[in-house]
């Protein structure tokens, strides 16, 4: 899980002072130490590391803390401010030109996600602005790169301008910019091409393309899994191709977070965005501030109500309901929900998400393999129609059939019919308005 490991040390360094009315200079001292330490060990860069340390002191002397009330809470308050400013403040959005189209340049290196980052953001653009981009492949080096990005293109239905290989790369991009004039296309995304390592070749590449095309935004696709190197990744390209933007990738990962912490203080350009995972709708908009509060385990149930919004299928939810109130909730419409908590991704980060689950202990034991929900899934597949609508039939024969059928010991699946059954049970309550079935959820 992303953070997990500094989660841990920044929340036990600030524990230490937890229920103590006063806090010493040495008290405060050796918490310093331990963040430091802490966010040594997570790869973040040396000299963001001792910024982020002389600031948080000084604020700490500054305003008093350690006469104060409740020394930890403000500790915590300024740690997480701290982290926030580290990571650029505010949100900073897509720049976007006046007139159309505007052209997007995504650069990085081989493998750090680019590609599939240029089609998240089309899909992105055009799921939220109703935009019509155009998607250029000028990667001629990488064999499959070319296909890659038509396949994606296919997948979420945006276009690509192509020309094979055996093309220069600025001549690709300067057919592919006239065809979105002629076109009319709002956004442009231009694939250029990436290496294992930075090289001259590839910046002057690139240095033509950005002469000729004059983005509004270069993006630089860097993969947060690979810590410092990601930093200095970034340091490189910026240094070449002056950036405007950076979009982090698989921090669904188990990234330690010297990327994401480190980024914007050594390159002072912004992360836009982050990727947290190999579907298309897997990118998100970055907030400072939100990310602080997930590294802290303060959970970010903002993120988290977006990312319901997001992957909840309107019209299943209004089924949903229907079904509640006509108490026809079947395993058809079970399989559904297990379905759509499914796309939201694996169950770990979504419970990080919740403030206070972060670290909470009991979830340490809490089984959240994904297999888990395939078998409730091979189990439902296991019913035939009539016991998938009509759960009373389930006899106990009918059940030794379910649990050959699946794979799974007849216990389990008559835990997970006894499960179903409480669920719906307790759903015809609350639509019928009586919210006792709520209260029993939340175990009072
Ligand atoms: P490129 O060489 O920079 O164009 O990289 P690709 O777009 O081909 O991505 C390389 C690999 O990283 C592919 O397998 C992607 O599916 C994967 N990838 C990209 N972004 C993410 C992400 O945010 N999370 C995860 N888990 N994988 C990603």
């Amino acid at each position: 899980m992303a953070f997990e490991g500094l989660t841990e040390r920044l929340q036990k360094a600030m524990r230490s002072l937890r229920g103590k009315g006063k806090v010493s200079e040495s008290d405060l001292r050796e918490t310093m130490r331990e963040i430091r330490l802490a966010l040594l060990e997570a790869d973040v860069n040396f000299t963001v590391v001792r910024k982020f340390v002389k600031n948080i002191r000084e604020r700490a002397k500054g305003a008093d803390v350690l006469e104060g009330l409740n020394p930890a809470q403000q500790i915590v308050k300024i740690v997480n401010e701290e982290l926030t400013k580290t990571m650029g403040e505010t949100d900073v959005p897509l720049n976007k030109s006046e007139k159309i189209p505007t052209i997007i340049m995504m650069a990085g290196l081989q493998g750090a996600g680019k590609t599939t980052t240029a089609g998240k953001l089309a899909l992105k653009l055009k799921k939220e602005e109703n935009a019509r981009p155009l998607m250029i492949a000028a990667d001629i080096y990488r064999p499959a790169a070319i296909d890659q990005l038509e396949q994606v293109g296919k997948q979420i239905e945006v276009p690509v301008f192509q020309m094979g290989t055996d093309i220069e790369p600025l001549d690709i991009v300067k057919a592919g910019l006239a065809q979105a004039k002629e076109n009319h296309n709002d956004y442009v995304l231009i694939d250029t091409a990436g290496r294992l390592q930075i090289d001259e070749k590839l910046m002057d590449e690139l240095k033509d393309i950005k002469a000729y095309a004059k983005p509004d935004e270069i993006l630089l696709v860097v993969d947060a899994m690979t810590g410092q190197n990601a930093v200095e990744t970034a340091e490189g390209f910026n240094d070449a191709l002056d950036i405007t933007g950076v979009v982090l990738t698989k921090l669904d990962g188990d990234t330690r977070g010297g990327a994401a912490l480190s980024i914007r203080d050594v390159t002072n350009k912004p992360i836009k965005f982050v990727g947290q995972g190999e579907k298309m709708t897997a990118l998100d908009v970055f907030h400072p501030d939100r990310m602080a509060s997930r590294i802290l385990g303060m959970g970010d149930i903002l993120s988290l109500i977006e990312k319901t919004q997001q992957d909840y299928d309107e019209k299943q939810a209004q089924k949903l309901t229907e079904k509640m109130r006509e108490n026809t909730f079947d395993f058809d419409d079970f399989l559904d929900q297990l379905q759509q908590i499914q796309k939201m991704g694996p169950l770990e980060d979504i419970i990080k998400m919740i403030p206070g689950m972060a670290n909470n202990p009991a979830l340490k034991n809490v089984n959240m393999d994904p297999k888990d929900l395939e078998h409730i899934k091979a189990i439902i597949y296991s019913m035939t129609n009539e016991e998938r609508t009509n759960p009373d039939v389930l006899n106990p024969s009918r059940r030794r059939r379910i649990s050959r059928g699946s794979g799974r010991p007849v216990q389990e699946v008559n835990r997970m019919i006894k499960q179903f059954n409480s669920m719906k049970k307790m759903m015809n309550k609350m639509s019928n308005g009586n919210m006792s079935g709520m209260e029993n959820m939340l175990g009072q």
